[in-house]
């Protein structure tokens, strides 16, 4: 049954290819007409004839690519299942970022859920991850291996707040990607009361305005690059990972410089960044949560793509489950590593 699958869900160079369909997911090159998962780069490139994305992640890609973002949005929301060359193709939560989405694909009675990437931790910034039983499940594999396991977000958080009241005088350079990251940090921390002014780089305002209009509330946001040095001092700064270590951040007066990122984990990526405080904080799932959500779609047969494949091809393989690792292209990782 599993090779069946592979002949009407194609691994082609370019992403995966749902045959009866004529339809791409997440596809490297322009396509004539693609389901996109999600709006990080790596998933949603611009140039597509036809997208077929939720409304937000349609909303996303308008904001980041304009009129180059696709010919036309064919929109979809969670849940309502759509037929296309005689495939039924829903669109489940992914819990990654706003709008991301699983999707499902049924066709001659096999299902198979390709999960884009995906975490399972609470965000009050999108939907939650649905789990969905399937066949064949297409799991991502950023943070697979068992020395990934990500703390509660709290923690982190609470590693900021102690820095911030050891050095009241110091501003905070957060470094975080521009989608998703930036708008579910600064959530958590309203949430845990939070409320002064959180100054913004200018690359991140955006999305931030984006989600507002989504109906993520934000609090009170302040621009960065227009304040003047002495009203940034003892303040918290949020900007993309590379500005932390490029000439704008001069205009900080010896900040103590923070990474927010998955790769925290490991001590010699938070030292290339020259991060004097790394936060573990991730929105994809970590080693546990990869292996519990195959468990839990029931999969027969597992492919593997997205990141460190090996070691999760070889854990199911010694459940019984079917895996391969897919080893597309293109695949770089933006939204946790992003330069
Ligand atoms: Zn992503
Ligand atoms: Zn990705």
């Amino acid at each position: 049954m599993a090779q069946a699958d592979a002949q009407w869900l194609q691994v082609r160079d370019d992403g995966l290819y749902v045959a009866p369909a004529d339809l791409w997911i997440d596809p490297a090159r322009p396509k004539a007409r693609a389901v996109i998962t999600h709006g990080h780069g790596d998933h949603a490139r611009p140039g597509h004839g036809a997208v077929l994305t939720t409304p937000a992640t349609a909303a996303i890609m308008r904001a980041r690519y304009g009129a180059q973002a696709a010919g036309r949005f064919e929109d979809a929301a969670y849940g309502v299942p759509q037929r296309l060359g005689g495939v039924d193709l829903t669109l489940r939560p992914a819990g990654h970022v706003l709008g991301s989405a699983q999707v499902v694909l049924d066709y001659g009675g096999r299902r198979a859920v390709v999960s884009g990437d995906y975490k399972r931790r609470a965000d009050p910034t999108c939907a939650a991850f649905e789990p969905v039983a399937c066949d064949l499940f297409v799991t991502e594999a950023t943070f697979a291996l068992p020395v990934f396991r990500h703390p509660p977000i709290g923690r982190e958080l609470d590693k900021l707040f102690a820095s911030m009241a050891r050095f009241p005088e110091r501003s905070h350079l957060l470094g975080v990607y521009a989608l998703g990251k930036a708008q579910r940090l600064i959530a958590e921390l309203r949430a845990r009361g939070y409320d002064r002014e959180i100054f913004l780089h200018g690359a991140l305002k955006p999305l931030c305005r984006l989600y507002e209009d989504w109906g993520v509330a934000l609090g009170p946001l302040a621009d960065a690059t227009a304040a003047a040095k002495a009203r940034l001092r003892g303040q918290l700064v949020l900007a993309p990972p590379a500005a932390t270590r490029d000439r704008w951040a001069r205009r900080l007066d010896d900040p103590v410089v923070a990474h927010a990122s998955g790769w925290m984990t490991v001590r010699q990526r938070a030292k290339q960044r020259l991060a004097e405080l790394p936060l573990i904080v991730s929105d994809h799932a970590d080693w546990d949560e990869l292996t519990a959500t195959v468990v839990e779609t029931g999969c027969e047969t597992l492919w593997v793509t997205h990141g460190r494949e090996d070691a999760l091809v070889h854990w199911a393989r010694g459940r019984g489950i079917d895996a391969r690792a897919l080893s597309l292209v293109g695949r770089e990782d933006e939204d946790e590593d992003a330069a």
